[in-house]
């Protein structure tokens, strides 16, 4: 079946659920079944992907040739964790920071979540980011923050897009990325005219300045950095070139390291 007919029968059932509430085991046990079936469709060079084989190779590598020939380190970090860093990063599978910046287990706390935003202080709405900050200054006390930005973002590219004058068309993408819609505003007021892609790029590191103005509502980040045991960073990881910015909370008034 192609992929356009099980996208059709999935919203049929979708459909059904929504308007047939006795139907709801069966419609769930055929949403299975497709979801299943989706997921066994082989790939153009004609292997199947098999996800538990891939998951059990890259432990046992791991397991391998960094567990078990690091027995002081791991023995260590069996003990606890004194991490310098708290890394706040995308969610995008091509930016882990582990990768990017050469973390090893036990350097760097790390909350990837769409376009890397750290929402304002808000115990309702963001216990999802206000935990792992708070976990992270009062408990593990790092000593960084650092909010890492990237090139290509999807979250970025959305936010540009998204008109938002009438209802939303996703269920949660628009109103995350609304967060940083000062970013928008910012870039669209100064660099309206610029090309989208140079908009786009100016767009993710207003963002992640947005994100580190939002740390600063967090009481225990005031209080680090008035005691400085903490510092703010930010960053930008341009995956196409191949080169990482790194800037410190006054963007603009100290100067920016550039790698
Ligand atoms: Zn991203």
């Amino acid at each position: 079946m192609a992929n356009q007919s099980y996208e059709e029968a999935i919203e049929g059932l979708k459909k059904l659920l929504s308007e047939k509430e006795e139907l709801k085991g069966v419609v769930a046990a055929k949403l299975q079944q497709i979801t299943a079936e989706l997921q066994t469709v082989t790939p153009s060079d004609g292997k199947k992907f098999n996800p538990d084989e891939r998951l059990k190779e890259g432990f046992i590598h791991f397991k391998t040739e960094k567990y078990d020939k690091n027995p002081k380190l791991f023995g260590e970090l069996a003990k606890g964790q004194s991490p310098k860093f708290m890394i706040v990063s995308c969610a995008d599978s091509r930016v882990c920071t582990s990768h990017v910046l050469n973390f090893q287990p036990g350097e760097a706390f790390v909350v990837r979540n769409v376009a890397n935003l750290v929402p304002p202080y808000d115990q309702t709405k963001y216990t999802g980011l206000g935990a792992p900050i708070e976990y992270a200054v009062l408990h593990l006390k790092v000593e960084n923050i650092v909010v890492i930005g990237h090139s290509s973002c999807g979250g970025i590219n959305g936010l540009l897009d998204f008109k938002y004058d009438g209802p939303n068309i996703t269920d949660f993408i628009e109103d995350w990325v609304k967060l940083i819609l000062p970013a928008k505003k910012k870039v669209t007021a100064e660099h309206g005219n610029a090309p989208l892609e140079d908009q786009r790029k100016l767009c993710g590191k207003e963002a992640v300045n947005v994100s580190l103005g939002n740390l600063l509502t967090y009481p225990f980040v005031r209080e680090g950095l008035a005691k400085k045991t903490l510092a703010l960073k930010g960053g930008y990881y341009d995956f196409v070139k191949g080169t990482f910015d790194l800037w410190t909370l006054e963007y603009g008034l100290s100067p920016a390291l550039s790698l």
